[in-house]
């Protein structure tokens, strides 16, 4: 594996510092750029096992839009993110549905829910 560089846009708020990982043998040995410990935490899982919030929508019946739009109460392992948009495809559910209503409990083995982000009425 050896010697490797990676450049990162920190996301964790606003001031999207440029961030810099050494890694050798796949191991972090140094981050340069962030303005704080958040970045540097960030730069450590984004270069060694990334994570994304999913958000996608549902299809939904009896409501008053056919489409419930919904993410995951955190962020899940990258790798996971396309097994779980076929959990989130296949799901349908009924009105009415409340913001935070846990539509999966524990996506993909991942330990996170899947919520809903609207309320959806009865039509
Ligand atoms: S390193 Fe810190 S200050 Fe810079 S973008 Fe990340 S969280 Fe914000």
């Amino acid at each position: 594996m050896g010697k490797e560089v990676k450049e990162y846009t920190c996301i964790v708020c606003p001031m999207g510092c440029s961030l810099k990982v050494e890694l050798e043998d796949g191991k972090v040995v140094k981050v340069t750029g962030n303005t704080c410990p958040r970045g540097e935490k960030y730069a450590i899982t984004e270069s060694t096992a990334p994570r994304r919030v999913l958000t996608s929508t549902v299809r939904v019946s009896g409501g008053h839009l056919p489409l419930c739009p919904v993410r995951t109460k955190g962020d899940i392992p990258k790798e996971k993110l396309f097994d779980a948009m076929k959990e989130v495809n296949a799901l349908r559910i009924e009105a009415p549905v409340s913001i935070g209503d846990v539509l999966i409990p524990d996506i993909c083995g991942t330990g996170v829910p899947l919520i809903a982000t609207r309320n959806i009425y009865k039509a």
